[in-house]
């Protein structure tokens, strides 16, 4: 049996066993051709392939018809940041932001530098612990877009409804959430997340755009930066991150077999749940970060009564193999995180950690 801890990093993230061994057994030969993903040239048959059979499964997955087209890009969420304000906020136009956390706030730091901004609802004096109500939400006269973080892994909040904002795009980060539940995907305009948290390694972030709101895209900017192009170019602008889009290929390959976004968001509720249970059955000793309601199934974050407790805990949990649990500095405490690679296992594991560690420290 081969060495695995039960990996808690918020990411890069623990990612399926079995895919890894996929990726293992195709490594130096890929399906006869003698070479692996990562020596052959994007421009090939059988990585246009890769991408093309990556799209269809994640259009799928999703519940979306082509009516929507996915990019592999590069640059991370981070860039996204700036490539939408680029790409969909005009001079004179307003884009509204929705405040729930650091991600959030960097996105509109972004677009603060290319355009004009609202700031339609903000949690930042509740110290991000809620996800403001549809009646919270002031959104500007007409704006350009709104953009949400449907789930903040550093705070551990995630949306539980779609926010209602007409007939104005809206345009979501799910960096941290993406595949990880059902949700009415054709109320988004556009979607992106970097892999490394639930759908792949790092180097490779995924934007689904509806084909109809690239008619409205900016021109007169660096091609690089540009969905049409990128769109146009169907991912093969420039040189992809091609061992990346592999990897997100065998792993939405992988979502799909246990049974897509139903039996997994199912799972992900189950296995959050042991863990909230313990916090709320703690007395105290255990206090989450999140409003109860606003709990996120991903980022489970909590606080001990001190911080002596909250070191002993991360180090004796990565004695027992459970490791990556220290929490952001911007929170403190511990943070689990809990995403679709995660087994079942491995939060029971937790749990019960949890409960031995409470039984002794108490
Ligand atoms: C991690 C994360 C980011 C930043 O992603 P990078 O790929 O490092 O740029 C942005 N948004 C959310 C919600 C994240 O979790």
């Amino acid at each position: 049996m081969v060495y695995r801890v039960y990996n808690f990093n918020p990411g890069p993230a623990t990612l399926p066993l079995t895919v890894l061994q996929e990726a293992q057994k195709e490594l130096l030969d890929y399906r006869g051709l003698g070479m692996s993903v990562m020596e052959m040239s994007h421009r090939s048959r059988e990585f246009e392939e890769i991408v093309n059979s990556a799209e269809a499964l994640m259009l799928e997955l999703l519940g979306l018809s082509t009516e929507y087209q996915v990019l592999f890009l590069q640059g991370g969420a981070s860039l996204q940041f700036a490539m939408i304000p680029l790409n969909f906020l005009p001079p004179g136009a307003t884009a509204d932001y929705i405040l729930t956390g650091s991600f959030a706030t960097k996105a509109l730091q972004e677009a603060e530098k290319l355009g004009k901004t609202h700031v339609a609802a903000s949690a930042k004096n509740s110290n991000f612990r809620s996800i403001p109500s549809q009646d919270e939400i002031k959104f500007s006269e007409s704006p350009a877009y709104v953009h949400i973080t449907s789930n903040n892994t550093i705070y551990g909040t995630q949306w539980k409804y779609i926010p209602d904002c007409g007939e104005v795009p809206l345009v979501a980060d799910m960096s941290s959430d993406i595949l990880s539940r059902e949700l009415e995907m054709t109320r988004f305009s556009l979607v992106y997340a970097g892999a490394q948290k639930n759908l792949g390694p790092a180097g490779v972030t995924v934007v689904i755009i509806k084909k109809s709101l690239l008619e409205g895209a900016s021109k007169n900017i660096p091609a690089i930066l540009s969905y049409k192009a990128h769109a146009e170019a169907r991912s093969l602008y420039n040189t992809p991150s091609s061992f990346s889009v592999y990897i997100l290929r065998l792993v939405l390959n992988w979502v799909k077999e246990k049974g897509g976004l139903k039996a997994i968001g199912e799972l992900n509720k189950k296995k959050a749940a042991l863990i909230y249970d313990v916090i709320d059955a703690s007395e105290g000793f255990y206090r989450g970060h999140a409003l109860r309601e606003d709990r996120s199934d991903m980022n489970v974050t909590f606080r001990l009564p001190d911080d002596n407790r909250e070191k002993a805990f991360a180090e004796e949990a990565a004695k027992e193999g459970l490791i990556g649990l220290k929490g952001h500095r911007s929170v403190g405490g511990i943070r689990a995180s809990l995403y679709n690679a995660m087994p079942l296992e491995g939060v029971e594991a937790l749990a019960q950690f949890m409960k031995e560690f409470l039984n002794r420290k108490g």
